[in-house]
């Protein structure tokens, strides 16, 4: 079982390679990693495990955090509308993005980065992937388009930088960084007012 200290942080280079395509079909390694990075998230979700554990929860983690340079990463969150989202992703590529810009008010986090950051990260506000994904009840991967707005957007396009070797605090701009573009809006939570001034760990 996965717990934060098996997550790597900032300073270890392989969070700035490359990540690989995943093989097809999955083989029983990867499906492994998958299922640690799924189940990671999910004690995120239950006080006692956090506590016990020593896990710090987050709404994604990708497979580059426990050094497994691989283009795989798992979602497990709610969006603005309270919606539940789970992914298992392997293989993404964005496709399409709007010109239109959204933000999370309280900054991104990353249970990669362990120190406080200040400043917007400005990104698409929607999306379109092509990808495989892993049904964590059937373990059997298909090939999907997802298209993505707003919270679930954000997160999917920070894990899919740890794909590619960024991270987000590069998208952080020193000079002003609590600058809005005029085509970027902050992220709306509907149902749970707490998500707005908590950090996204992904
Ligand atoms: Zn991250």
């Amino acid at each position: 079982m996965l717990t934060y200290k098996d997550i790597i942080k900032e300073n270890d280079p392989n969070l700035r390679k490359n990540s690989k395509d995943v093989v097809l079909p999955l083989s029983e390694e990867d499906k492994t990693v998958m299922n640690e990075l799924h189940e990671y998230l999910l004690n995120g979700y239950d006080i006692v495990a956090c506590e016990q554990y020593d896990i710090r929860p987050g709404v994604g983690i990708a497979a580059p955090q426990i050094s497994v340079l691989k283009k795989m990463f798992c979602i497990l969150g709610f969006d603005e509308t309270g919606q539940l989202h789970q992914y298992g992703v392997i293989n993404p590529k964005i496709i399409s993005h709007s010109e239109e810009l959204t933000y999370i008010e309280a900054g991104e986090g990353c249970l990669s980065v362990d120190r406080d950051t200040q400043g917007y990260v400005h990104r698409p506000k929607r999306i379109t992937a092509r990808c495989y994904l892993y049904d964590f009840d059937t373990l059997e991967v298909k090939e999907a388009t997802l298209r993505l707005r707003g919270y679930m957007a954000i997160v999917f396009q920070h894990e899919h930088d740890h794909l590619h070797g960024k991270l987000f605090v590069d998208h952080l701009n020193p000079e002003a960084p609590f600058y809005v573009p005029e085509n970027s809006t902050p992220i709306r939570f509907k149902m749970n007012d707490e998500q707005e001034n908590t950090k996204t760990n992904v």
